[in-house]
């Protein structure tokens, strides 16, 4: 992802213009069925276990670059698919070929895991989970075309959902989730001012959605969540397009004790998944990304070689991944935003 620049105004009244229209008509199987949670009761929520969480990047990372047509990507999608049926899910291949801004085909797949798919209110949880296949922002010019590692660009957001599958397995809810991790995020043209360049996952699944616009209350995005010193501050689109939403989360943080880490101000705007989430499946959605440098830039590591297993933390996993958790848990049992509130 990258920051945008000249087209930020529009595309953020373009994005609003279009927020609140019409229903997607893509059909779905939900059945009319909803589970009651108990009234009036605190849900218990589970514990995040960060150590996890960062096992599941290692292991990622173990594939090494996961750059779309590449082995790594392959070896790694067959991997996350195991992983979350193990942890109880549905899981839906979603295949696409996606086009590069050089004019390369790419054999995508955005893979989602479905807890209680038959549940009609759902909330979203995504990261993606392909990685750059250049280090342009490497020190070493020799470098600069070869693929990155990308422990935390975007290991880290897959490992904490990996986490949190895991912990939807072993104490279920009656609300539905779906984890979308997307691919074909990372291929856009850093030197370019083409926006679609990037996020080529998420654009074809906002077009393509596997479910009703009507059954998704929200979606949370994580990018770049493991980063030892990461900063979260409140992204533009997700301020403009979702901020109902993204204020209730970063308050949550700060009940929790995790303010080091969510910070309660404004940070940069960034094009990232999210951002073609909201513009073609228009549903309010935020994304936590580390902006920890000067003028909300991000970590010096980013699109490096530097992007291993050395800048992730297990104490950052675990501030994200205790926050979304009790996102979560407290969703499903309705002590989080009501209805029509996001
Ligand atoms: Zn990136």
């Amino acid at each position: 992802m990258k920051y945008y620049s000249s087209k930020t105004i529009f595309y953020i009244i373009f994005v609003a213009l279009f927020f609140t229209a019409c229903e997607n008509d893509n059909a779905d199987n939900d059945k009319d069925k909803m589970l009651v949670p108990q009234e009036n009761t605190k849900v218990r929520i589970p514990k995040f276990d960060g150590n996890a969480a960062k096992e599941f990047i290692a292991k990622q990372v173990s594939f090494g670059p996961r750059v779309p047509n590449s082995e790594g990507h392959k070896k790694c999608k067959d991997w996350l698919v195991s992983q979350f049926k193990s942890f109880g899910a549905e899981v839906i291949e979603q295949n696409f070929t996606a086009t590069t801004y050089n004019n390369l085909k790419l054999n995508a797949t955005n893979i989602i895991a479905r807890y209680n798919p038959n549940v009609k209110e759902r909330i979203i949880l995504g990261a993606h989970w392909d990685t750059r296949p250049f280090a342009d922002k490497d020190p070493d010019p020799l470098r600069q075309s070869d693929p990155i590692l990308g422990a935390d660009d975007a290991g880290s957001g897959v490992g904490v959902l990996l986490e949190i599958a895991k912990l939807l397995q072993k104490n279920p809810i009656p609300m539905g989730v779906d984890i979308v991790l997307f691919d074909a995020e990372d291929y856009g043209d850093d030197g370019g001012d083409n926006a679609e360049s990037w996020g080529l996952g998420s654009q074809y699944w906002g077009k393509n959605p596997h479910l009703k616009r009507e059954n998704a209350l929200y979606g949370i995005l994580l990018d770049m969540v493991g980063a030892k010193d990461a900063k979260f501050y409140k992204e533009g689109y997700s301020i403009s397009n979702a901020g109902p939403l993204t204020n209730k989360i970063w308050k949550l943080a700060e009940s929790m004790k995790k303010d080091d880490f969510f910070i309660d101000e404004p940070g940069g705007i960034i094009t990232d998944d999210h951002y073609f989430v909201m513009k073609n499946f228009r549903m309010p959605m935020t994304d936590i990304i580390s902006m920890p440098a000067e003028n909300f830039g991000f970590g010096s590591y980013h699109h490096t070689h530097a992007d291993n297993m050395d800048v992730i933390d297990v104490k950052t996993l675990e501030a994200v991944g205790q926050v979304i958790t009790a996102v979560i848990y407290k969703q499903s049992n309705k002590e989080f935003l009501k209805e029509n509130e996001y």
